[in-house]
């Protein structure tokens, strides 16, 4: 029987035949000279490079991606040297100048006295699967970056407004400076979307988001919704003459946006109330009686006849 010896042993035709019907590229690599002793035709089909263009491990190395050379090489030389079976998952050149991932699966063979005589291994295409991890890695990250930023608006939320106030609260205590928070809240917006629609309701919204962070206009100053209608800046080193210049900033700017709110009480376009803070904080505690304090003053804003600012003076 062909492909069999006698003892039922396939032959190497057998061997062979296998080797090449297989999507993974078998390969062997002698260690004393560093040549490839055999690998797969399947190389050309996956890299383009010929199967005869494969004479030494420079050859592989020379193919490799510049920033993955390096450490491939020596990972592999310095496993091979111990004697231990290993991986490396690497790009590889094809032969019109593209990169393919491949899982370099190796495997160590000793000779009798245990000297290290050849390595053999498997080359598997691992692109799609390289592909599929860089899409979950853009996924994740934008995942992270959707859960601090307001789905409506595009500014940041809520749990955002607690991460910087946190820090802008250690900062300005650690440096002594002041630390300015002004809270605003639209008026009369429930009357806004009974009249306009709650669509229109969401523009109007997304027109306030954009005002406002346009007033805001140093590089660490920070607008956050911090609900509903109701927006929040924060101003590290800033007094509180220089935040009420923001607030008045603010009003002007909005003004300036002319939303018009035909059933407002106070206004035909669309007007906001503001409370004003500053602290130097004393402690790492406090952040939160502050913004309490600022929003205590909205509300004042709000008795006064609402479109004014209320800071302490
Ligand atoms: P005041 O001047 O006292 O602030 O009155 P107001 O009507 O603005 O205050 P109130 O808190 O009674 O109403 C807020 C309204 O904001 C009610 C709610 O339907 C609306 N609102 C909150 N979030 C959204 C949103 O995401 N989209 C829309 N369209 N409306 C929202
Ligand atoms: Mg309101
Ligand atoms: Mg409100």
């Amino acid at each position: 029987m062909t492909g069999t010896t006698q003892n039922n042993e396939p032959d190497s035709t057998v061997y062979k035949a296998l080797l090449e019907s297989t999507k993974a590229i078998p390969w062997k690599l002698d260690w004393s000279t560093m040549r490839f002793a055999y690998i797969g035709p399947q190389i050309e089909r996956l890299l383009g490079w010929s199967q005869s263009s494969w004479a030494t491990s420079q050859d592989w190395v020379d193919r490799m991606h510049p920033d993955d050379k390096e450490w491939v090489a020596a990972y592999c030389i310095s496993k091979s040297k111990d004697g231990v079976d290993h991986e490396a998952d690497y790009r590889a050149l094809t032969k019109d100048g593209r990169y393919v991932w491949i899982r370099d699966v190796v495997h160590v063979i000793r000779d009798k006295n245990g000297e290290v005589e050849s390595l053999v291994g498997f080359m598997f295409d691992i692109s799609e699967r390289k592909e599929t991890e860089e899409k979950l890695i853009t996924l994740q990250k934008k995942l992270e970056e959707f859960s601090f930023k307001d789905g409506l608006t595009g500014v940041a939320n809520r749990r955002m407004f607690d991460s910087i106030m946190e820090v802008e609260w250690l900062n300005a205590r650690r440096n002594y400076q002041p630390l300015s928070v002004l809270m605003l809240d639209i008026d009369y917006f429930k009357q806004y979307n009974d009249h306009y629609g709650h669509i229109q309701g969401d523009d109007c919204l997304k027109r306030v988001a954009q005002v406002l962070s346009a007033a805001a206009r140093r590089s660490r100053d920070f607008c956050a919704r911090f609900g509903g209608e109701e927006f929040v800046l924060v101003l590290p080193e800033t007094d509180e003459d220089d935040a009420k210049k923001v607030a008045e900033r603010c009003h002007q700017l909005i003004f300036k946006a002319q939303i018009l709110h035909a059933k407002s009480e106070v206004s035909q376009i669309l007007t906001v109330s503001i409370g004003v803070g500053t602290v130097i904080p004393q402690t790492d505690e406090g952040a939160l009686t502050f913004i309490h304090e600022v929003d205590r003053r909205l509300y004042q804003a709000k008795q006064k006849g609402r479109n004014c600012v209320v800071s302490s003076h």
